[in-house]
């Protein structure tokens, strides 16, 4: 019997890092619409917590955040949306993270740098408490036609910290230049709802996805998300009170034009069965999601 086999997958490896969108960025890989890529990322600190204890004054914060790519997708133009499936996130065998005094929402005293194992799908924090692994993207993003951050959310994706984007959902980003220009990174193998002090467990990871381009589907609420069960929009602001009402809002308007609703069924319906949950308040935009079950769309 002979065995023929394809391709290898498409790498971005860890070369191809970068600490900002940006539409000058050589593609790293190109794909063509329906291929799936493989991405290898880095932790948001590039990887400078090698040992548990590190001082953070030994760590360059101008090294945060970084994403790898850009993949430039064949087809995809300004105008289309560029949607990513996420096949699998898997983690290598540790996860970071750092504490400092004015950033996150706690008060600390000083600053604190650590580094946990991963093993088993559990990620060993102290005293014996075995976190199970969550895996998901923290940031993911098309490239603006301005130079963008890796720290803030916005209309492209970016630094959106949602804990449910992991593996089996889907995300649609806005196209706003040729070839989208994806770039993904900062991995968390565990977060919870605020990222309140300020990381997640960070951890560098393989990340899977498939990518495709949509057309003519402009009124879909952008950055949008996926799961096997729900939908999600998603909006960041410096006020949590103006996320929460934006986030909410576009999926308001998509409720009415998807289900063909009016604007009382549909806010009745998302006061039922509607999550409004905080994504994260920390990334200088805070984050809210408005999270809807499919079933009653
Ligand atoms: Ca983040
Ligand atoms: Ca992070």
């Amino acid at each position: 019997m002979t065995i023929v086999k394809g391709p290898p997958m498409k790498t971005i490896t860890r070369e191809h890092i970068h600490f900002r969108f940006d539409p000058a960025f050589e593609p790293a890989e190109t794909a063509e619409p329906g291929e799936t890529v493989r991405f290898l990322t880095k932790d948001c600190y590039d990887g400078q917590i090698d040992r548990d204890g590190k001082d953070f004054a030994e760590l360059d914060m101008t090294r945060n955040n970084p994403v790898t790519g850009p993949l430039f997708v064949k087809g995809a133009e300004p105008g289309d949306i560029l949607k990513v499936d996420i096949l699998s996130v898997v983690p290598e065998d540790h996860g970071v993270m750092c504490v400092r005094p004015g950033k996150g929402i706690y008060e600390v005293q000083g600053s604190c740098c650590r580094r946990f194992e991963i093993k088993d799908g559990l990620i060993r924090f102290d005293g014996g408490r075995n976190i199970p692994l969550r895996m998901m993207i923290g940031v993911i993003g098309t490239t603006p036609a301005e130079p963008r951050d890796t720290q803030t959310p916005g209309e492209h994706g970016g630094n959106l910290d949602i804990k449910d984007l992991g593996a089996g959902c889907s995300v649609c980003l806005p196209v706003y230049v040729p070839g989208a220009l994806l770039a993904l990174g900062d991995c968390h193998a565990v977060q919870g709802d605020g990222e309140t002090a300020i990381c997640a467990m960070e951890a560098a990871a393989e990340v899977t996805v498939r990518v495709s381009v949509i057309r003519g589907e402009t009124e879909l609420p952008t950055p949008f998300i996926e799961t096997e069960d729900h939908i999600y929009t998603t909006f960041g602001d410096e006020s949590l009170d103006a996320a929460s009402v934006a986030a909410a809002g576009k999926m308001h308007r998509y409720l009415m034009k998807k289900s063909g609703l009016s604007d009382a069924q549909a806010a009745m319906l998302l006061s039922l069965a509607g999550d409004l949950r905080i994504s994260q308040v920390v990334n200088p935009k805070k984050g809210c999601v408005m999270q809807f079950p499919k079933r009653y769309l």
